[in-house]
């Protein structure tokens, strides 16, 4: 155990506002008993940070199913910055992207004839989202209608997601829809949510 994550991505936040809203969340699940001020790097694989807070009292409140609940979960680390998040074990490029414009769908990787990127087709996306991790702000056309749309507003496959701000429940039971909905409301933005191994 340990090396199953699940991840929650703020995919609205800014790169700015990140930080702070990571510390109310953190305040805010400390308060809830779900995690405390304690840091372990137990279990911990996360992109850029390498410790978490060790589960709360209460953890089992978070998740759908407690009955396993004398199995303590590990570590929950915060990640803020502005990064992309892969779930699974999969590529490390987006399978897919939708225009939020004209809803077309254009296809990164042709499953299951193919195993890795277009290339052709990933660079703008990936120039795009390069862009947005160094300044704030990127995007990539639509191939359909020609629009600029930038890389927080393309809507990607499931497993993957551009955002500032993420958490990652290193091996915990599955996250309730309850919290993960009273999750979202607190962070006041859009969520991701990813399940995977490290
Ligand atoms: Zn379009």
């Amino acid at each position: 155990m340990g090396d199953f994550f699940e991840r929650i991505v703020d995919v609205q936040v800014t790169g700015d506002e990140a930080g702070p809203l990571a510390e109310r969340m953190v305040d805010w699940m400390v308060s809830e008993g779900l995690i405390t001020r304690e840091t372990s790097g137990d279990g911990v694989y996360s992109l850029t940070v390498d410790q978490g807070h060790v589960p709360g009292p209460d953890w089992v409140r978070a998740v759908a199913d407690a009955s396993d609940s004398d199995r303590r979960p590990g570590p929950v680390a915060v990640v803020v910055g502005r990064d992309h998040h892969v779930g699974g074990q999969g590529a490390d490029d987006a399978e897919y992207a939708i225009c939020p414009r004209c809803r077309t769908k254009t296809v990164i990787i042709e499953y299951p004839e193919e195993f890795e990127a277009d290339e052709e087709v990933w660079r703008p996306f990936r120039d795009g989202i390069a862009a947005w991790k160094e300044t704030g702000e990127g995007s990539a056309p639509c191939s359909a209608c020609g629009a600029s749309v930038p890389v927080t507003e393309w809507q990607w496959e499931p497993n993957f997601a551009v955002g500032a701000l993420a958490f990652d429940f290193w091996g915990w039971p599955p996250l309730s829809a309850g919290f993960c909905a009273q999750f979202s409301r607190r962070l006041g933005h859009r969520i991701v949510g990813h399940m995977g191994k490290s």
